[in-house]
């Protein structure tokens, strides 16, 4: 018999909770051969989440909790999860429902055939999401695919079935600054993709903002690759060979019609865009640094206050 684990980062959900906890455990009950621990991750949650995972827990054996000592973003929930879970099948699902449990069993199936180590989902419409944010969507993917060699791939969602071997390779890559749709990427294995229809939140709010998602959009370029860097330098390469060309011209043209003053304008032009350019370049090179720096520090991913599994990684 196989166990499956379902990790489940909450950040306020209070109003979703009760639906998805109905929903994903009569799936799971309902599968043959089939054992399974629903973990729950209360990310720092503000309203009456924590208390809601308290009672699942009381009432059902298959509930557990994780609950943080304050926000740490839904990269460390899912950590967080995977340290935790002990299933031979790992999941991460949504709190919303936007991850339909009704794909689980056919999940199980494929993996169970053992042609594939992973199934993953992926939304075929981005329906019912504002036009704008599709489109920044899709540019980063086609930018992150250019410039990155972790194979990422469009509308791809964080749920999938992962067998356990995957799981131990995503806890191996221990990085501070995580970005998992990156890691899951580079991670390799065989990966089974299955498309489905997008469906909308069942209650209460998106926790991303366009602001959110669009620094999410930069760490993830930030994290896995560094084309940036090289097209700096590129960029430096090709300003210092248009200036040298100039300082040709500029002499030689000294030396032919003699020195009219004349051309401040034009040179406060060049002198602007190469300042411009240069702080560009030491911006891009502040946000490698800026990472690096966090790495260094080696802070835990997560710190948890309470847990109600038995021997729970608190502090990781
Ligand atoms: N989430 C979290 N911590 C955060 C933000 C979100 O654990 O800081 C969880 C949230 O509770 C939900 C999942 O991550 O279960 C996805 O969030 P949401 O549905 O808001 O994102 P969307 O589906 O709109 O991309
Ligand atoms: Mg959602």
């Amino acid at each position: 018999m196989k166990k499956i684990s379902i990790i489940v980062p909450c950040y306020n959900e209070e109003e979703a909770l009760p639906y998805f906890f109905r929903e994903t455990s009569e799936v799971l009950r309902n599968m043959d051969q089939t054992d399974y621990e629903l973990i729950f991750v209360n990310d720092g949650s503000s309203d009456k989440t924590l208390e809601m995972l308290h009672r699942f827990a009381e009432e059902d054996s298959h509930a557990f909790y994780i609950s943080f000592s304050r926000n740490f973003g839904k990269e460390a929930a899912m950590y967080a999860g995977f340290c935790n879970a002990s299933g031979d099948y790992i999941a991460v699902m949504d709190a919303d429902l936007q991850d339909p449990p009704s794909l689980l069993p056919k999940m199980k199936q494929i993996l169970d055939s053992g042609q594939y180590d992973s199934v993953a989902t992926r939304r075929e419409t981005r329906k019912g999401e504002p036009r704008v944010r599709s489109w920044f969507a899709h540019k980063f993917y086609q930018i992150i695919n250019k410039v990155s060699d972790a194979d990422i791939v469009d509308g791809a969602r964080d749920f999938r079935l992962m067998k356990r071997e995957m799981v131990d390779a995503i806890l191996a890559m221990n990085e501070y600054n995580r970005f998992s749709k990156g890691i899951f990427g580079w991670i390799g294995f065989r990966t089974y993709w299955l498309p489905y229809e997008n469906v909308e939140r069942v209650a209460g709010d998106t926790k991303w903002s366009f602001w959110k998602l669009f620094r999410y959009a930069i760490d993830g370029i930030v994290n896995f690759s560094q084309t940036p860097l090289v097209m700096a330098s590129w960029l430096g390469f090709i300003m210092t060979f248009i200036a040298f060309c100039m300082i040709i011209f500029i002499v030689v043209r000294k030396l032919i019609f003699g020195d009219p003053v004349a051309g401040w304008a034009s040179t406060m032009c060049v002198i602007i865009l190469i300042g411009g350019l240069q702080l560009f370049c030491m911006g891009i090179m502040g946000q490698y640094i800026a990472k690096t720096y966090m790495e260094a520090k080696k802070r835990p991913h997560y710190i948890a206050s309470e847990s109600n599994i038995r021997s729970a990684t608190l502090i990781r």
